[in-house]
């Protein structure tokens, strides 16, 4: 009677046990599935080997081109870890390969002719082995040196390791594939940006196209004119101004389309916006005035940013401009200071005629333009200095009406 109340204490004991690891190893496969990035998801594997097996140190290796190379290991000086590696082909990776189960080290000294192999992995300190086999292939291995307590690894140890190591492969092969997929995305993207270069070159020869168009109808003019004035006699200044004008005219598009190709070589040097705004916008207040818009200051405490004065300068001229030209029967443009994290913020917003919604994404775009003079130049120009900043330039619909131009700029330093 004593014996079979003893017995049935110890299957008891024994169920308990295997009902806590079951549960234990359900929480601990939930959390490896949640992990997606492999560099994280192989820290937490070694960490949850160390803490559920009470050992100072473990290796993993994972499999790479026919070899099992060391992935990462925690608790181990990175000495001992050098050299070691096993080739699947050799005694002792054939032999990790078909065995699904945890190892003691012991056994795996016993392997006949695998002896100079396992001799190698001396240093590793290993107690016991676990390969990582998932659908006969062998993912990777795992050893744990002995527990800090010193006590022996039970058959219920390397059992609970034998189906943490099923668990353990699946997640690295979720994680492995989520790297690929990665790299599909970044491959996918960088293609992406090649497609957008080329599509750049394309907007070249369409730029080339229309530029030979707007040079070639001012040249015709002046040809024309150039036939009446050498006629004898003719030398009216009428004509003269003609010609002028459209010779202007060729300046003025070679001068835009030199901006946009020019490389951007003035110095860079740590600059107050506020100041330079300051001093544009009081050269431009009074004729603003005359055209009806009222030009309205609302500067904020902001950082120092470092860049070309004259380039953004420009840049602002440009966006006052086209802010004016937006409101042909007067108005009122607000130019706003703010720090927005590490960048300063300078908006413009106008009460002009605003922006169409499908219009916005293609105001940069080089020649686009809704004026009957406009060269479309202006802002894909302002894009290119404040890109060259490192910044960016952004439009939106205002509240009410009119259009808000943001140009973000990372202070110095940042
Ligand atoms: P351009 O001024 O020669 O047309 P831009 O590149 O400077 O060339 O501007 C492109 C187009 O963007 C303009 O033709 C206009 O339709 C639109 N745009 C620019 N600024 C504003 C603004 N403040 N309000 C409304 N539309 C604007």
């Amino acid at each position: 009677m004593k014996d079979l109340t003893g017995q049935l204490e110890l299957t008891n004991k024994k169920l308990k046990r295997r009902l806590y690891d079951l549960y234990t190893l359900f929480e601990l496969s939930q959390h490896l599935n949640s992990v997606l990035e492999l560099d994280p998801l192989l820290d937490s594997i070694l960490l949850i080997c160390l803490g559920q097996m009470g050992v100072g140190g473990a290796v993993l290796f994972l499999t790479q081109r026919g070899t099992l190379k060391v992935a990462k290991a925690k608790g181990m000086k990175s000495q001992d870890l050098q050299g070691k590696e096993i080739g699947l082909h050799s005694t002792l990776g054939q032999f990790l390969s078909k065995a699904n189960r945890a190892i003691l080290f012991g056994d795996l000294e016993k392997i006949a002719g695998a002896e100079e192999e396992v001799k190698r992995l001396d240093s590793l300190e290993c107690e016991v082995c676990i390969p990582l086999n998932i659908k006969g292939r062998l993912k990777g291995i795992l050893t744990l040196t002995p527990k800090i307590s010193g006590a022996p690894f039970t058959s219920n140890d390397l059992e609970f390791l034998t189906t943490l190591a099923n668990q353990l492969g699946v997640a690295i092969e979720n994680a492995e594939l989520y790297e690929s997929v990665k790299l599909t995305n970044l491959e996918l993207r960088r293609t992406q940006q090649q497609l957008i270069h080329s599509e750049n070159l394309a907007t070249v020869g369409r730029l080339a196209a229309t530029l030979a168009h707007e040079i070639n109808n001012p040249l015709g003019i002046i040809k024309n004119y150039l036939t009446l004035l050498s006629k004898k006699g003719n030398h009216n200044s009428e004509t003269i101004e003609v010609v002028k004008e459209e010779v202007e005219r060729i300046g003025k598009i070679v001068g835009q389309l030199l901006d946009l190709s020019r490389p951007m070589s003035e110095p860079r040097s740590p600059i107050d916006l506020n100041q330079l705004i300051r001093e544009t916008s009081s050269v431009l207040r009074e004729q603003l005035l005359r055209d009806g818009i009222t030009l309205e200051e609302n500067l904020s405490p902001i950082s120092l940013v470092n860049a070309s004065p004259g380039q953004l300068k420009q840049v602002f001229l440009n966006l006052i401009a086209n802010a004016k030209e937006a409101m042909p029967r007067g108005g009122k443009l607000v130019i706003n200071t703010k720090m927005e994290d590490n960048f300063v913020e300078i908006s413009f917003s106008d009460t002009g005629e605003g922006i169409k919604e499908g219009e916005i994404k293609r105001l940069f775009q080089p020649f686009y333009t809704t004026k009957k003079d406009g060269m479309g130049l202006g802002l894909s120009i302002c894009e290119e200095i404040i890109r060259n900043h490192r910044g960016e330039i952004l439009v939106k619909r205002g509240k009410e009406k009119g259009s808000i131009f943001t140009v973000r700029l990372p202070e110095v330093g940042k």
